[in-house]
């Protein structure tokens, strides 16, 4: 594909370059002057006087990344070699160094000749082995993941490396696996851009790209074929996606065209030997293919070529571990440094893919509009005031009548129907009366809220969950109504009630309890939570999309993109409306969400969410930080922090359960910095709490960067 010189986005790293090693070689800092002193010859002379270790003659200090958990530590600490360790010392092994008095585990990143540190060195300890774990990818890698979040390389390095298991490394390598033959990536010419794309991934030259695949789309067929690509030509990919189904379909598609040796697949829950086995057999080059979820996005793939991240706006991309990395960014930190593509996959767009877009640094991949228009179902919206069927059970369901019919053909076709079914416990927000626009905080943006109690009997005024600032008199900023409404929390229906409307069919659920991978095409009605669609052998006859409000209505700044993902997500697998597809959506048809469904037009709701948040000073077009704790903590860390200029602190406001006084014993303050500023955000948040861990501040505290749920 022709494209421009890559743009380097705002917060792409800066060049690489080696992890800076430091000094000092115990708990306390070196003190006075840092005299280099050269130690090839030098023995410590205690040891020599004990009689006991010797340091090696070559490159006797080992710079170690040691595994403690304090910020104000997050830097190498040099140790010398004993003579006896020299051959197993390599660098990226794990070791056992003694700090301030302990025995602790740790990365050897690299071997020296001298140190900084004046003074005596203390000796390794123990080599725990000599597989070098922690390339100078890896950990070129991590530093800047934990610079990018204002975390620590250790916590990186914790989530990308898993813990070492003795057997399995132990075993014979695995055989490298053959190239596979170049595939036929045919069905990417229904796209723009598309077979330009897979020529690239062949070439290779880097083509970041942003794909919105087409309903009913074989998704992972078309990934394996860009994987295929990459892998033939002797060069590594890998893959991530959301959940443990998607992943077992995405490496049946590998297997299929490259073979079982030629795939790795990389997934939580499976035993320390064989989660070890397979990492092992990725960094020591012996397969190029990798396909995970969450953790494999730090996966040692030799020669890297592709980075896949499909459906990035699932929040299951975010780490919920310590510096809480998201697959998208750290894969896009991966292609950058590796000159390697990133392609961002999905039926829908998230504002970040769109903002990769529209800064050009990632070209779209999409169907026009005569292949949509061949692919799609025909989507029906149905509001508030609908007909609700004749059909006394179909009444009872609250099913309106053009659900029903459409349930019926669908049944009467031998094809099943899929009913999504928003999950309970979604926290409503607040919206205008007259518009349904989501209610926001006029000082800051943020999403307003009821905070419940009252003061001497008059129920307390809408606040903001951002800011914390009352708002007395309401104005919608879209209509200028000054009604305020509670987002409506109607009875659901349950898979029982619809069942009774359609008597005979079977009916099948999957949710949270138990989630179905497929079911056969046959007749049968198909009640399931968002994200737990079972894929159908020959698709769907129909989609009811039915409590549009719940997903909405949720107290969300991105409820409107993840309504649109989840109710693309379920319309893909419905027929084309070519061969009778329908999809009844229970939303009113002058929402822009409900808009994009009819249209199948994800690519305009992406640019309009990013004009949006553009304008509203939300993500991305900001970046923000939440910072939880108690009361005392979060003062105390907001007043050490040393903010940008275009720096904004929002809050304290309370979390979770109040008092009378409308205190509580938790607050979370949130800051948000224009995005060019970013970077000395994360260093600014690193500082502080590196200043805190040296202070040994008592109170646990959580700092997250970009946060996902900003409510
Ligand atoms: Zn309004
Ligand atoms: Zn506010």
């Amino acid at each position: 594909m022709s494209r421009p010189e890559t743009t380097p986005l705002w917060d792409m790293p800066e060049p690489v370059r080696a992890p800076r090693p430091e000094r000092a070689p115990k708990a306390e800092p070196a003190k006075g002057s840092q005299v280099k002193a050269k130690l090839k010859k030098a023995k410590s002379a205690a040891a020599e006087r004990r009689g006991q270790q010797q340091g090696a003659a070559e490159n006797p200090v080992a710079r170690v990344v040691v595994d403690i958990p304090l910020t104000h530590l997050d830097r190498t600490f040099d140790y010398r070699v004993p003579e006896s360790l020299d051959e197993a010392a390599v660098p990226g092994c794990r070791v056992r160094v003694r700090f301030a008095g302990q025995l602790v585990d740790g990365f050897l990143l690299e071997r020296a000749e001298t140190t900084e540190h004046q003074g005596k060195l203390a000796f390794l300890e123990r080599v725990t082995s000599s597989e070098p774990v922690l390339t100078p990818v890896l950990a070129t890698l991590g530093r800047a993941v934990a610079e990018r979040y204002g975390g620590t390389l250790i916590d990186v390095l914790r989530l990308a490396i898993p813990p070492r298991h003795g057997k399995a490394e132990s075993e014979p390598a695995r055989e490298v696996a053959e190239n596979p033959p170049t595939p036929d990536a045919a069905a990417w010419a229904r796209y723009q851009n598309g077979s330009a794309f897979i020529e690239a991934l062949a070439v290779p030259r880097p083509a970041n790209a942003v794909w919105q695949a087409l309903p009913g789309e074989n998704w992972p067929h078309r990934l394996a074929e860009a994987a295929a690509a990459v892998a033939a030509t002797g060069r590594g990919a890998v893959l991530v996606v959301p959940d443990h189904r998607d992943l077992t379909r995405l490496h049946e598609a590998c297997v299929e065209l490259m073979g079982a040796e030629a795939v790795v697949s990389l997934i939580a829950g499976l035993g320390p030997a064989e989660r070890y086995r397979r990492w092992l057999a990725v960094l020591r080059g012996a397969v190029r293919v990798v396909v995970g979820t969450r953790a494999a996005m730090f996966a040692p793939v030799a020669d890297p070529g592709l980075y896949v991240v499909w459906d990035d706006g699932d929040d299951l991309h975010l780490d919920p571990h310590a510096p809480y990395p998201h697959v998208r960014d750290v894969l896009m930190l991966r292609a950058h440094a590796d000159k390697a593509t990133l392609l961002a996959g999905g039926f829908a767009r998230t504002a970040e893919a769109q903002l990769l877009v529209e800064s050009g640094w990632a070209q779209p991949i999409v169907a026009d509009r005569a292949e949509l228009r061949a692919a799609a179902p025909r989507v029906t919206p149905v509001g508030e005031d609908f007909d609700v069927a004749r059909d006394e059970a179909a009444k009872a369901a609250r099913l309106p009548s053009v659900a029903f019919e459409a349930a019926r053909q669908s049944l009467a076709n031998g094809a099943p129907v899929l009913v999504q079914v928003p999950r309970r416990g979604y926290v409503p927000g607040l919206a205008c009366g007259n518009c349904r626009t989501p209610a926001h905080c006029r000082r800051c943006a943020g999403p307003l809220a009821l905070p419940g109690g009252a003061d001497d009997g008059v129920p307390r005024p809408p606040g903001c969950r951002w800011c914390g600032v009352p708002d007395t008199n309401f104005r919608c900023a879209a209509c200028g109504s000054v009604r305020l409404r509670a987002v409506i929390v109607g009875a659901r229906r349950t898979a029982e009630e619809l069942g009774r409307a359609f008597p005979g069919v079977p009916v099948r659920t999957s949710g949270a309890t138990e989630v179905l991978a497929s079911v056969p095409a046959k007749p049968a009605l198909v009640v399931c939570t968002p994200g737990a669609e079972p894929v159908a052998a020959d698709g769907y006859g129909a989609a009811l999309l039915l409590d549009g409000w719940a997903l909405l209505g949720r107290q969300d700044l991105r409820a409107g993109e993840e309504t649109l993902r989840r109710w693309m997500a379920a319309a893909a697998m419905v027929r084309p409306s070519t061969a009778g597809g329908r999809v009844i959506v229970g939303a009113e048809a002058g929402l822009a969400v409900v808009q994009a469904l009819v249209r199948w037009d994800p690519v305009w709701h992406a640019a309009q969410e990013l004009a949006e948040r553009n304008e509203l000073g939300f993500p991305p077009a900001m970046r923000m930080a939440s910072i939880e704790g108690t009361p005392e903590a979060v003062a105390a860390v907001l007043g050490d922090l040393a903010l940008p200029e275009s720096g904004e602190v929002l809050g304290p406001v309370p979390l979770g359960d109040v008092d009378e006084d409308g205190r509580s014993d938790r607050e979370r303050a949130l800051v948000r910095v224009a995005r060019g500023e970013g970077k000395a955000l994360a260093s600014a948040i690193h500082a502080a709490s590196a200043r805190r861990d040296m202070r040994k501040e008592p109170e646990p505290i959580r700092i997250q960067l970009d946060p996902l749920d900003l409510i």
